[in-house]
């Protein structure tokens, strides 16, 4: 399918109608799903329905915004009214929201074509979307692996061109993880750029909502469209948005001189020598194109796992203690009494990995165990904000790889949830400091698997990272490979 843009001027000139281009996006979905699982469900009546007002408006005469009839997919923590949200989890099988979220609402009145909501790791817990209670979704560029996660089913959509752009949540990496390994465009914005109101909690000072999209342009169309303060969001920032896209230049220095810092302790042990030599390679080019670029230090960046895995079970025990058979969901039909049916409906409502969190929140909050735990992680977590403001001090953006490895097959690191946690070393610091942080494919290992490129940015300069995202995508040729599904 074409960009945004594209897209776009077909619909005005008359050239193709909503309801055709959302066709094309259901068939592509029925021909791919049964090898992919991208979604968990897809909601054709309702965009083929969402695609004739659009098509109405155009016929009208009426101006119509610039997602109006594009086929978006959203992660399925995103409360929808009427249509099922379920987080992929068995204990939400049966929900069907009273209310719609802000960010879809917020589609809903840009004319988006919302074709179905997307698979994800449990909750959101999780790199590979293997937590789902339904199924695993499937990487587009090798069947046989994963497509990462959370946020897999959006990632994993938009690059096999189920949909246009996609909806995710990232809260240590999952939109900019299975970007990564998709070969995708992933942004997770400033803490509090964009609303959570209807989004399903997971670790609420951590969560944010942002955008995935084959381009850097059409993922800055969709920042700026979900972005915004929301009265229902009390982190929810009180700031103007720009439109991101309409300033991106392919010339990196548009807007002056640019200095980028490589975060030296992202480099060495643990990193696969190809993603190595692929980002390095990236980084080369963006000194070529003009930028200045400085070697930099961020000492505490490595205990950003270790205090994440703290914080985010504390927080997500605390939220998802409102899943008690009783207000949401699954209940346990057989329990004889109040306490067996809230314990028999989260024994088998939960999946493994969230009841493994729970229990570490729990423990980590309980007296005696308060200040040795979570009180310290959250220690770190300042420290860590602290490198991050230092080094903000000599560069504008940072930049490091996404994720140390290409995705992995299957399967591979279900028995050993450490080493799953460890994927998320270079994502993580980003949460913690609440920054925004961005994916762009930036090259492909030996087996043809997508690298990602990490640029890490200033408080709310979402527009520096799609400017240097931009202008480095523009000069070279990686977004325009496409995935061979057979
Ligand atoms: N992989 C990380 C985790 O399992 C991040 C998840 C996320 O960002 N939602 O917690």
């Amino acid at each position: 399918m074409a960009s945004i843009r594209e897209l776009h001027e077909q619909l005005i000139k008359k050239e193709r109608s909503a309801v055709e281009i959302t066709q094309e996006a259901l068939d592509r979905i029925q021909a791919l799903e049964p090898k992919l699982h991208s979604f968990l469900h897809v909601t054709a009546q309702q965009a083929l329905e969402q695609a004739r007002a659009v098509d109405a408006k155009i016929a009208a005469g009426e101006e119509i915004g610039i997602l109006a009839g594009i086929p978006i997919g959203i992660k399925d923590n995103l409360c929808t009214k009427g249509i099922p949200t379920t987080c992929a989890s068995q204990i939400l099988k049966n929900f069907v929201p009273p209310y719609e979220s802000t960010v879809t609402q917020k589609l809903l009145d840009s004319g988006a074509v919302m074709v179905g909501k997307t698979n994800l790791d449990e909750f959101a817990m999780g790199g590979s979307t293997e937590n789902s209670a339904y199924y695993t979704t499937a990487n587009p560029w090798d069947l046989s692996r994963v497509p990462g996660g959370s946020s897999g089913g959006s990632a994993a959509a938009v690059a096999a061109d189920e949909c246009v752009v996609a909806i995710g949540s990232d809260t240590g990496g999952s939109i900019r993880q299975p970007a990564s390994f998709c070969g995708v465009v992933g942004m997770k914005p400033t803490y509090g750029l964009v609303s959570r109101y209807g989004l399903v909690a997971f670790a609420s000072s951590l969560d944010q909502i942002g955008p995935f999209g084959r381009s850097v342009e059409d993922t800055a169309i969709l920042l700026s469209a979900i972005a915004g303060h929301d009265p229902k969001d009390s982190t929810s920032l009180k700031v103007p948005i720009p439109d991101y896209a309409a300033g991106l230049k392919p010339d990196l220095k548009a807007r002056g001189r640019l200095r980028i810092g490589v975060i030296k302790e992202t480099f060495g042990e643990g990193l696969d020598s190809v993603v190595e030599q692929t980002v390095t390679k990236a980084i080369d080019q963006l000194q070529s194109l003009g930028a200045e670029i400085h070697i930099i230090s961020c000492p505490r960046f490595r205990y950003g796992v270790p205090s994440y895995y703290i914080i985010a079970p504390s927080e997500a025990s605390a939220n998802l203690a409102r899943y008690d058979g009783v207000k949401y969901g699954y209940r346990a039909p057989d329990a004889d009494n109040l306490l067996s049916m809230y314990t028999r409906t989260r024994s088998t409502g939960f999946g493994t990995e969230v009841k493994r969190r729970i229990m570490i929140g729990t423990y980590a909050l309980s007296a005696g165990y308060y200040d040795a735990y979570y009180l310290k992680a959250q220690k770190v977590r300042t420290l860590i904000k602290q490198d991050f403001e230092k080094a903000f001090e000599q560069v504008d953006v940072l930049a490091c790889p996404t994720v140390p490895t290409t995705a992995f097959k299957t399967g591979e690191k279900n028995t050993d949830p450490l080493s799953m946690y460890l994927l998320d070393l270079m994502t993580i610091p980003v949460n913690l400091a609440g920054l925004p942080g961005l994916s762009v494919p930036c090259g492909f290992d030996d087996n043809g698997l997508p690298i990602g490129l990490q640029l890490i940015g200033k408080v709310l300069r979402e527009d520096q990272l799609f400017q240097v995202a931009y202008a480095y995508e523009q000069s070279t040729t990686w977004h325009l490979r496409q995935p061979q599904i057979s």
